[in-house]
């Protein structure tokens, strides 16, 4: 089963958050719903976008 994971810091972020789901379409909202109250980022702007879909990660197990 592949699990998806997001670090916060992986994106340049001094911020300790991190957040997994099953899958990518679970992680999203996790990661929105964390920009938001955490960083003020009612949207995510398409270049911090990018940098958070290279910066997660897929781990098989
Ligand atoms: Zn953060």
């Amino acid at each position: 089963m592949a699990k998806y994971s997001f670090k916060c810091a992986d994106i340049g972020m001094n911020c300790g958050f991190e957040t997994k789901a099953s899958t990518k379409e679970e992680l999203m909202p996790l990661i929105a719903n964390h920009a938001k109250t955490a960083h003020s980022m009612n949207e995510i702007p398409a270049d911090v976008m990018q940098k958070v879909n290279s910066a997660i990660k897929k781990s098989l197990f």
